[in-house]
């Protein structure tokens, strides 16, 4: 059997009117991005809360169409009621929004990648609890809701209690003294979740501003991989001081890096350099490094880029095996190397974020929506 591809789903919608008459459902910017599984298609369509009975003629519709398409074996629709943010913005929405800072929270800075598996969630936790070593007071947030890794990684179970009588806000989840939100606290972690751009950014504002938080000098937040919508959206409405990359060393990883890149850059927010992770082996027997991949290839592409380079992490079992057992590196081995190198780049991230530099000085931005 043929796989279904998103190329063939979008041929397929594109063959769809937009119900206003102009164009078709792709163009006219209601369709979310296409996840794909197995032969199970899943997207939103963007609905009009105004014209939802219409949206929900056009669902049932878009849902047949696509379930009819060779290969696939399931396509599951769902209806937001939110306008895309992929479409342009009109005049109005360009009169500029100001990104509000969190109340007692100094510096965010985010953690992203170009894709998944490269070791983000990994490197935001030994960041993190590197920043508290060198003094400083520190916060989690963990935004990568698709696959929230920050209670495995602190090694914290249980759900978050209000933080008084009204209940509205929540207090954050503790430990090795730094506070940590994540939406996997809240939902079961075997739950698959399906979120667009519009209700990643509704968790993350409820993560960010209904947690009451401690006085924080900075707050690591854990994006979700790649450079989407929803990451697009999410780097604009965080007051972010800054933003690191996290790369491996294959080539491929490093374009996926570029791609990072230029998501920040196109909602000016500086970025404080790339890390390069699993840069390198050492073996357990030999004590020899292996360069198992084309070791380097974050450094120089950084200074192609003209970005700082932060650092390389080599790839080590107990790196791998202290996260997945809840007790980070950083924490529980304080005087490794390893600590030491995130440690160091802890320090130039704190001392570019203080000194507002990187590619843009510039914590509070203005942006049109
Ligand atoms: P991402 O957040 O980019 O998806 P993770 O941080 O979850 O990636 O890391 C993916 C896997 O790689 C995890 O099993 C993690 O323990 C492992 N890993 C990450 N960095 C290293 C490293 N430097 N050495 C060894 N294993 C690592």
């Amino acid at each position: 059997m043929t796989d279904i591809t998103k190329d063939i789903v979008l041929a397929e919608l594109k063959r769809i009117a937009a119900p206003d008459g102009r164009g078709n459902i792709v163009s006219a910017g209601l369709v979310s991005d296409i996840a794909i599984q197995d032969g199970q298609v899943m997207f939103a369509l963007n609905a009009d809360p105004q014209h939802l009975k219409a949206m929900e003629q056009l669902q049932a519709f878009v849902q047949q169409a696509v379930a009819k398409l060779p290969g696939v074996k399931k396509a599951m629709i769902a209806l937001t009621a939110e306008r895309s943010p992929t479409r342009e913005p009109g005049p109005k929405a360009q009169a500029a929004q100001t990104v509000r800072g969190v109340e007692g929270v100094k510096h965010l800075i985010a953690v992203a990648s170009g894709k998944g598996g490269v070791g983000k969630s990994t490197t935001a936790i030994n960041l993190a609890l590197a920043f508290k070593a060198n003094g400083l007071r520190v916060a989690v947030l963990d935004a990568d809701v698709y696959g929230p890794s920050m209670p495995k990684l602190f090694g914290i179970t249980g759900k978050p209690e209000a933080s008084d009588a009204t209940g509205k806000r929540m207090k954050p989840m503790s430990r090795f003294g730094i506070e940590v939100a994540s939406i996997g606290f809240l939902v079961d972690e075997t739950t698959p979740m399906i979120w667009r751009g519009p209700m990643v950014m509704s968790a993350l504002t409820q993560l960010l501003r209904e947690v009451a938080w401690s006085q924080t000098d900075v707050m690591v937040i854990d994006m979700p991989p790649g450079t989407g919508d929803a990451q697009l959206t999410l780097a604009q409405q965080s007051p972010l001081s800054g933003a690191v990359i996290v790369s491996t060393p294959q080539d491929l990883a490093l374009i996926d890096a570029r791609k990072g890149l230029n998501m920040f850059k196109k909602v000016n927010v500086p970025v404080l350099g790339l890390i390069e992770n699993m840069s390198y082996f050492i073996c357990d027997g030999c004590g020899k490094r292996h360069e198992i991949f084309s070791h380097g290839g974050a450094k120089a592409e950084a200074e192609r880029l003209g970005l700082p380079f932060l650092g390389e992490i080599p790839l080590d079992p107990q790196i791998r095996e202290r996260s997945d057992a809840g007790e980070p590196i950083v924490a529980t081995l304080p005087d490794s190397p390893h600590t030491a190198i995130y440690r160091k780049i802890a320090e130039t991230l704190w001392q570019a974020m203080e000194s507002g530099s990187g590619m843009k000085p510039a914590p509070r931005m203005v942006f049109g929506e």
